[in-house]
């Protein structure tokens, strides 16, 4: 080892320069992590390939400007260096940990040579070069050093900006090629087009970025040290800042965990009224804000609003004044991707002279508009981009950025539900190559079987056990099957749930568990899924199919005939061998006695189908009396059953939904549910008593009273008294909450209870107390998911948890130790952060179709825009109802932004007059020249759904009361009615049509297709997550903070 001396020139806080010398230590042997190396160097962890055309190798400046070009994951051989990692280091942590995160990623082909260690390629900074000229001397030394390692048989390449540096380097050595980025792009990558536009824009958003600065429009941000010691001398507060989705321009708060503690003032927040108190925060920021003096403290504003057009400032009714700040720092970016919408041609060149400047308008109405510079803004209007955030210097009105890729045209459904997933950062490409290589095969010419070194290792149930599925008609996925049977002459029954070994598949660390790690979840759409795993696994070989053998996690309960005692629990992996893929129907028709054909035994004859058909009933029916037992215990400790899943969706054969109908109560579907609880519960407690500081559970936390007083008030007034104080009294008070005249009004209830609910979260057991662990919804004291595998990553690591547990009880180390309380904490925020998203999402889609099914009719005179709605709640100028028909909820005005109010004539019409509006508790009245008008909570009225389309934001449902009386079209909700199941599948046939007569796309070669998603509707899944899903309305918590409910 050689030890040399390195001079580094900082700035100190102040600004003055400081030269600091450091001892250096280089070393003859620092890895290379090449597939070709010759000298034997130790390259652990992930190694370049030998079988590329070159390795690339970015000197600093490209790393730092064009970090996310070398993100594409295409981009095969890259050699980061030392180098260029502390100048990224340097500009800033976020930078540095994305670089991080690349290098660790094995999906990205690249690696880190610690350049300025090795003896041969380190270069010391000469007198009065430029740090830059360094750089770029360091990382060109680098180069030659791989060509030289490598023994030439790998060609090297260096990019760079500095045409200086090509014209000086070139010709140097022959194998060691300098370019600049945008000819490497060209020469190397030819097809991919996703690189050069992405270089071509942030290249033009630099230079914009130089050519910026002159009249300030915002206050400096304070630095940070000053930011920091007056956040802890209590002069400044420290948090989120959420813009309010209604008041986007004017309203939002600063929010944060901790205030509610420092000070009761503070719990709701810090408002930040206008855009120059916001000083350039964006939603989602970190950031420090002062308190204004008490005399400027603002309300803020109760009534409905229709959106950002609507926003008045005068007039308004405000709450009383809270605490009222402004931004004076930013601790930290919370910056993504974001979708904004190119404006129409007029408002592009009404709002600059410049045609090449375009403010794009984001999607989200609560990101400010972002100015884009681009050559293409003629062809891209009315297109919807995604786009990234370069910098807000305080001397321009809107944040500078560049576009990184072109979703389509505006209002297209492809083009909206790309918008529908960027926007909640749901990134779902097709699986890879690398990754379906993985997959075990199953096809016709190589059927898969079992491996008998498996056979011999797990508990066969083939030939003992009567195994049977039980889903939802046209399930292609069964991760869960059931078992019953009777033991010791009848004294005994035995309990088996067999779940789909899913990570007998998928190894821990496999490019395919990364892959179904980041997504987290299946993502279902109203119209499409998005699978978390290959079909392969989540419709083949992972899925419980009849008759054929597949690789199970179980667990068996034994039971006292009697009594139901749990007697013993056994917990392993075994073989099955299902014997019947039964339907809720058809199982709750066996169930009641009636005539139904059983498919499988449709060929066998009369006596053996009798008795083989008395087999499986009786085995029904024990498996209904147990589950009963289970649910009336866990009843007894306050389970909620909650309004969650409004519809399912019915499939026919080849899974096109037919039919969105309510959910119809079947008690089997019940059974499952029970049965599936019981045994995540019973895994839960299993791998806690395992592994007490590193196991995944899920917990629900007991709602906030406060958040129940809307439930409490709305249920008065229907004359119900609710009882929050407990679950059983909930669930009890809930119970007797019926009016017999109308059953809407229990559901409503249930609903609005739903949304006051905390949501269920995944946690690791070392991150709570053990007083945290309960499940509030389900009266469990520990639960977890461990019953659906294919499609929640959770479960996935359950599994493992599971078989680690085990082990260790065999006294066997386990194959590889559990991640520690930190990584699965981790984990589980990521799978709680994903499982929002794909809430998001869900609901946005469902809305997106919504308003596509509706804007195709004229409101005027097509009767399907005419609804019964219900009043759920009273506001200052409006009210809220829910239209059970279409499932929608909204606002419905009662005066309208140009005064005029709902005036009803003799026959219940309605018409807009001049007149007032008056609120109280439970009702809202209109007087106007037609007399006055009441309407109260629970009320049905009769309402028109329009379409208000803004182009550039999502599309909304305008409802309109017609009439103060219910509708006398609104049919009584039969299964199977049309009209639900007509929005979905009429708004993907208008769609084709539209896409067929726009330029006909490509058809796809067979790889393709299979390597696609699933585009298969299949919403009925989502039934599954049963109460579950109920308590993970993402919005609910928002919806609780803001004045729309
Ligand atoms: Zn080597």
């Amino acid at each position: 080892m050689i030890k040399t001396e390195k001079v580094l020139h900082l700035k100190s806080s102040r600004g003055r320069k400081v030269r600091v010398v450091r001892e250096h230590y280089l070393r003859e042997r620092v890895p290379c992590f090449s597939a070709l190396c010759q000298a034997g160097c130790e390259n652990d962890g992930k190694v370049l390939p030998g079988d590329l055309t070159h390795y690339v190798v970015p000197d600093a400046e490209v790393v730092l400007n064009y970090l996310e070009v070398l993100e594409l994951v295409e981009l095969q051989g890259v050699v980061f260096t030392q180098t260029a990692c502390q100048a990224l280091h340097s500009k800033g942590r976020r930078f540095y940990n994305r670089l991080r995160n690349l290098l660790k990623d094995p999906r990205h082909d690249c690696v880190l040579f610690a350049n300025e260690f090795q003896e041969f390629s380190y270069c010391p900074r000469e007198k009065g070069e430029s740090q830059e000229k360094w750089q770029t001397r360091c990382v060109y030394a680098a180069a030659v050093w791989y060509y030289n390692h490598l023994a030439g048989m790998m060609n090297l390449v260096m990019i760079t900006e500095d045409l200086d540096a090509v014209s000086r380097f070139s010709s140097l050595n022959s194998g060691v090629y300098v370019i600049g980025v945008q000819e490497y792009l060209q020469s190397f990558w030819p097809a991919l087009q996703t690189a050069q536009d992405l270089y071509g824009s942030v290249r033009q958003a630099l230079q914009e970025k130089e050519a910026d600065g002159s009249q300030r429009e915002f206050p400096e941000h304070l630095p940070a040290q000053v930011l920091e010691a007056g956040i802890k001398s209590g002069r400044f507060v420290q948090g989120t800042l959420n813009v309010s989705k209604h008041r986007a321009q004017n309203e939002a708060f600063v929010t944060s965990d901790g205030l509610s503690s420092k000070s009761p003032d503070l719990s709701a927040g810090v408002l930040v009224a206008g855009s120059k108190s916001r000083n350039r925060a964006v939603h989602g920021d970190l950031v420090a804000v002062e308190l204004l003096p008490k005399a400027e403290w603002r309300g803020k504003v109760t009534a409905l609003s229709e959106g950002p057009a609507d926003e008045r400032s005068g007039d308004d009714n405000e709450t009383k004044p809270m605490p009222t700040g402004r931004v004076v720092g930013i601790l930290q970016r919370n910056w993504r991707d974001y979708v904004v919408t190119f404006p129409p041609r007029d408002a592009a060149q009404a709002q600059s002279r410049a045609a090449q400047r375009v403010l794009a308008v984001p999607w989200d109405r609560r990101i400010p508009k972002v100015r884009i510079s681009t050559h293409q803004a003629d062809a891209l209007q009315d297109h919807r981009l995604v786009v990234r955030i370069d910098s807000w210097p305080s001397t321009s009105l809107y944040p500078n950025g560049h576009s990184v890729r072109v979703l389509g045209r505006a209002g297209e459904l492809e083009t909206e539900v790309q918008t529908v997933l960027m926007e909640n950062c749901i990134h779902v490409p097709p699986f890879s190559e690398a990754q379906l290589r993985e997959m075990p095969v199953n096809s016709p010419e190589k059927p898969w079987a079992a491996d008998p070194a498996e056979v011999a290792a797990r508990r066969d149930l083939r030939q003992t056990h009567l195994v049977f599925s039980i889903d939802p008609q046209g399930c292609e996925d069964v991760d869960d099957t059931l078992s019953v049977r009777r033991l010791a002459g009848g004294k005994l029954l035995e309990l088996g749930v067999h779940i789909a070994d899913v990570t007998h598949f998928v190894r821990e660390g496999s490019l395919t568990d990364l892959e179904a790690r980041s997504r987290a979840t299946t993502y279902y759409l109203a119209d499409r899924r998005y699978d978390m795993l290959p079909a392969v696994l989540s419709a083949d070989l992972c899925s419980l199919l009849g008759g054929v053998d597949r690789y199970a996690m179980s667990v068996m309960w034994e039971l006292d005939a009697q009594s139901l005692a749990v007697t013993k629990v056994w917990f392993g992996r075994t073989l099955i061998r299902s014997s019947y893929q039964l339907h809720y129907e058809l199982a709750q028709a066996l169930l009641n006695g009636e005539e139904a054909q059983v498919p499988e035994l449709a060929r066998l004859d009369p006596e053996e189908r009798d008795a083989k058909l008395s087999e499986l009933i009786q085995a029904l029916e024990t498996l209904t009396h147990i589950a009963r037992h289970l649910r009336a215990q866990r009843d007894r400790g306050g389970a909620l059953e909650l309004e969650g899943v409004e519809v399912r969706a019915q499939l026919d054969q080849d899974k096109n939904i037919t039919a969105l109908v309510p959910r119809q109560p079947l008690e089997v579907h019940e059974t499952v549910a029970e049965c599936m609880i019981y045994a995540n519960h019973c895994v839960a407690s299993k791998i806690q008593e395992a592994f007490p500081y590193q196991a995944l559970l899920r917990r629900h936390p007991p709602p906030r009273q406060e958040l129940f007083s809307q439930l409490v008030d709305t249920a008065r007034a229907a004359g119900f008294s609710i009882d929050t104080r407990t679950n059983k009294a909930l669930a009890d008070s809930l119970d007797r909450a019926v009016d017999p005249e109308d059953p809407l009004v229990n559901r409503l209830l249930r609903m609005m209870a739903t949304q006051a609910m905390s949501q269920a979260l995944y946690f690791s057991t070392g991150a709570q107390p053990e007083d945290q662990f309960y499940h509030y919804g389900l009266a469990l004291d520990r639960y977890t998911h461990f019953t659906s595998p294919i499609r929640r990553y959770a479960d996935m690591v359950v599994h493992r948890l599971l078989t680690a547990a085990l082990q260790l009880e065999r006294g066997a180390e386990p194959g590889k130790p559990p991640a520690g309380n930190k990584d699965m904490e981790e984990l589980a925020e990521h799978i709680n952060s994903r499982n929002w998203a794909a809430q998001r999402a869900q609901n946005l889609s469902t809305g997106l179709f919504q308003c596509l099914f509706f804007k195709e009719r004229d409101p005027e005179t097509d009767p399907r825009c005419v609804a019964d709605a219900i009043i759920y709640s009273i506001r200052d100028n409006g009210v809220l109802v829910f239209i059970p028909e279409y499932g929608v909820k909204g606002p419905v005005y009662m005066r309208n932004k140009e005064g005029l109010v709902v005036a009803v004539g003799p026959d219940g019409t309605c018409e807009w007059q001049s007149g007032s509006v008056r609120r109280h508790s439970d009702h809202i009245t209109t007087m106007s020249g037609r007399g006055s008008a009441t309407f109260r909570l629970f009320d049905h009225i009769t309402v028109r759904i329009s379409v208000l389309s803004t182009n550039c934001h999502a599309d909304t449902l305008t409802l309109q009361v017609i009439s103060n009386q219910p509708h006398l079209g609104a049919a009584p909700q039969r299964p199977g009615s049309p009209r639900r199941s007509q929005l979905v599948q009429e708004v993907v046939r208008l769609a084709g049509e539209a896409q067929e007569k726009a330029a006909r796309r490509p058809e796809l070669s067979k790889e393709e297709r299979e390597f696609r998603q699933s585009r298969t509707p299949n919403l009925y899944s989502l039934l599954e997550e049963i109460r579950e899903l109920a308590l993970m309305d993402p919005d609910a918590a928002a919806r609780a903070g803001t004045v729309m409910a």
